[in-house]
């Protein structure tokens, strides 16, 4: 019998929600109480300490020596107070996870005795022996050593009994060797880039800031069956598994009612994520069985992207907690769908006004228009480098495969905000504006309704969607670090936006008026970025004809997307746009490249074992059994009569043969394919042929086992069912 997985599927009956114990008071009275935040800087720093911290963030510098070890005293009393004992520097390097290494405030006095300490040259910067983290050959390793420094701009918070401060993560020459450098950067550039385009509208605005709401889909699978799928514990999808016969075609775990062991899990999860000051606020059920999501109120970008770098380390952690798993996957099950993060990206000025929304007079509405198509522009120039931002091997399951976004990027708008760029087009002549043209065209912007979420949130199938005060990138993977595609897409619209103040200004210089130049400029671009704008049906076979007549690219294929962000329109966007050095830009992409070849080398291996050792061992033991059973039904009814009546298990037994026989080959086949792969020296040739000379066997191989899944006797299969896995609560 398949021990381990009737053993699961028996702990599976034991099973009870967890009893969660909300804190006592109510949420504001907890609500971030484990961050270090401003209220808590105001209370435990000197004035001075809090005001170097405040300019440190509003122009992010660094803060001195004296200033540090005076905020290092502070953050350290309140941390203790709150059970605190150790700290760490908080880092995202280019893996998919966050990573910590973890000291004690423990320290010698000058007369020799213990004490508990934390010095500011501590906080501000430390040298973590980082050396195995990818670098895309940045650090050699005799010079390993990349330093972190902290990130004013992100307060520390605590997790557990360790004190996190956020920081970057930076090698000993001064490269990025993480996601929030760049980020940070991109932040800075689209500030700058979208405060001189404000300018024009409104002299009050001096700062814009991005920002930014995720949402997060995962799926939630009992522990016990978990630990019985070796591919969902190395892999975090399943290599195998026949389809069950009820999964989501009736769309009846879709915004249903939350089971309550996951509810436990998910207000559990809530409390701990609005004590670490995150601001959780929607939960429901996704389309998939065992599928949900999760999403906060929008943050300031840098600070949201660590929140969901956090809450997904939490969610793994309080999982565990409701003997649960959280994957994270972007296609953990085959035939049903996989799991995305949307990024809501939107900016907004210092005087408060959202430059994504539509404002109340025709100079608000320019404005928001003019913000609307330079990103249009952006996302139009830009479309192979977005792409290369958010596919990777785990996403291209869902890009471009037979499950939504499609891998052609395009925008939906809504037909009255794509109706008034067709106003302009038409309204703005090519020769000068008489003043009618001019008040006309105002009149027009003016009536763009303030409202106007329910026509814009109707298309799903975009991956870059206008959805009433924010564009929505909705192509990104749930495993993602959303800081990869916020910093493309922050860059795009900063260089986009240097471009046209560019030009505008080169039309005032020649004597048209503002409002004029600003009409004839964005009317070029309109025109120029129009096939980028789509409404119908992304998912349609049409839209891929339409989009290859319209001159869109199409990329599926993953090691050819992550070569774009070598094209001289990434370059200049991400290199001209101080956003990475050439550099940190080619050691980007070899660390992609590597991590795609891992991400496929690893599946391989394990489907390969898999194979070998669970599946053709129960598949032979099966069909021996079948074996025995023929040649007792001969011996006891003669040649004649066993003949007609053990027909359909010779069948049987035939079909056994050419599944295992199948699964062999191939296996030798792709473990050779491996080794020659192996041997090539380049990154990008050894990505391009695990693409197309290993990764098909994945697929080959699973189509076997999964037959024989049919075939072999329920009590033999050795690993838990999709429909086990999937209904388990
Ligand atoms: P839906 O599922 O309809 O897309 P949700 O409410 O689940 O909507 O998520 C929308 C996300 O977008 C939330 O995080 C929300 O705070 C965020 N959001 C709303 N307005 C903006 C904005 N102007 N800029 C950025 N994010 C926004
Ligand atoms: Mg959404």
């Amino acid at each position: 019998m398949a021990t381990l997985r009737f053993h699961a599927l028996d702990e599976l009956l034991t099973r009870a929600p967890k009893e969660v114990k909300l804190p006592s008071g109510n949420l504001t009275e907890y609500y971030a109480e484990k961050v270090f935040n401003t209220d808590s800087m105001r209370r435990y720093l000197s004035k001075e300490a809090f005001a170097a911290v405040e300019v440190a963030n509003l122009k992010g510098g660094t803060i001195n020596r004296k200033m540090a070890s005076g905020v290092a005293s502070g953050m350290k009393a309140w941390a203790i107070e709150k059970g605190a004992t150790h700290y760490t520097h908080w880092f995202q390097p280019l893996t998919d996870t966050t990573a910590e290494k973890h000291d004690g405030f423990i320290d010698y006095a000058d007369n020799g005795s213990i004490i508990e300490n934390f010095a500011g040259k501590l906080l501000v910067q430390q040298e973590p022996d980082a050396s195995s983290f990818p670098s895309g050959g940045i650090r050699q390793t005799f010079e390993a050593r990349g330093y972190t420094a902290w990130d004013t701009s992100s307060p520390a918070f605590i997790v557990g009994t360790t004190l996190c401060i956020p920081t970057v993560f930076i090698s000993y020459t001064g490269e990025a060797l993480d996601y929030k450098t760049p980020l940070l950067k991109a932040l800075a550039a689209v500030d700058e880039a979208a405060v001189a385009v404000c300018q024009y509208f409104d002299k009050n605005v001096t700062r814009v800031h991005t920002n930014m709401g995720w949402e997060q889909e995962y799926f939630l699978i009992d522990e016990a069956l978990f630990k019985a799928r070796p591919d969902l514990v190395l892999t975090g999808r399943t290599l195998m598994g026949h389809s069950s016969s009820k999964d989501q075609q009736l769309d009846d775990h879709y915004f249903g009612s939350i089971p309550e062991r996951v509810s436990s899990f998910m207000i559990d999860l809530e409390v701990e994520a609005h004590k670490l000051g995150i601001p959780v606020k929607t939960r429901h059920n996704e389309v998939a069985p065992s599928q949900y999501e999760l999403a906060p109120i929008f943050e300031e970008a840098n600070l949201a992207n660590d929140h969901n770098q956090l809450i997904m380390d939490l969610m793994k952690r309080i999982a565990r907690r409701h003997k649960f798993r959280v994957l994270f996957h972007e296609k953990p099950f085959a035939g049903i769908n996989g799991s995305g993060k949307h990024n809501n990206w939107s900016l907004g000025t210092n005087t408060g006004v959202v430059l994504y929304a539509p404002g109340k007079n025709p100079k608000t509405n320019l404005q928001f228009l003019t913000f609307v198509v330079n990103t249009l522009m952006a996302v139009y120039k830009n479309q192979d480098l977005l792409r290369a931002s958010i596919l990777t091997a785990s996403n291209s399951h869902r890009l471009g495969a037979n499950e939504a976004p499609p891998a052609i990027i395009s925008a939906f708008l809504g037909t009255e905000v794509s109706s008034m760029l067709d106003k302009i087009v038409a309204e703005v002549p090519d020769t000068k504006m008489t003043p009618d043209q001019k008040t006309a065209l105002k009149l027009g912007i003016g009536r763009i309704p303030e409202i106007i979420l329910d026509s814009t949130d109707r298309n799903r199938t975009s991956p870059f969607a206008f959805t009433g005060n924010r564009f929505e990138f909705r192509a990104v993977g749930s495993t993602a670090n959303v800081a990869a595609s916020t910093t493309v897409l922050s860059a795009a619209v900063a260089a986009q936006l240097r471009d046209f103040k560019t030009e505008v200004d080169g039309l005032i210089s020649k004597g048209t008026g503002k409002d004029e130049a600003i009409f004839q400029i964005l009317k070029k671009m309109i025109i120029e970025c129009a096939p980028i704008r789509f409404s119908g049906d992304g998912y349609s076979e049409d839209w891929k004809k339409e989009a290859v007549k319209r001159g869109l690219t199409n990329i599926t294929d993953v090691p050819e997307s992550i070569s774009k962000y070598l094209d001289p329109t990434a370059k200049r966007t991400l290199i001209e746009g101080g956003i990475l050095s050439e550099k940190e830009l080619e050691a980007r992409v070899e660390v992609e490249y590597e991590k795609f070849v891992y991400k496929i080398q690893i599946e391989s291996r394990v489907l390969g074992d898999l194979a070998i050792n669970h599946i053709v061992p129960t598949a032979v033991h099966y069909q021996t059994r079948l074996i025995q059973n023929t040649q007792g039904l001969k011996e006891i009814f003669g040649e004649e009569e066993y003949k007609e009546m053990a027909a359909s298990r010779l069948d049987l037994i035939r079909e056994i043969s050419h599944h295992t026989s199948a699964i062999k080959d191939m296996r030798a086949d792709m473990i050779q394919a491996r080794k020659e792969c192996n041997k090539l020296p380049d990154g990008k040739e050894k990505a391009e042929a695990y693409n197309t000379k290993v990764r098909h066997f994945l697929d080959e191989i699973r189509y076997h086992i999964d037959k024989l899944e049919l075939i072999v006797d329920d009590e033999m299969w050795p690993l838990p069912k999709y429909r086990e896995l999937l209904f388990n609560c």
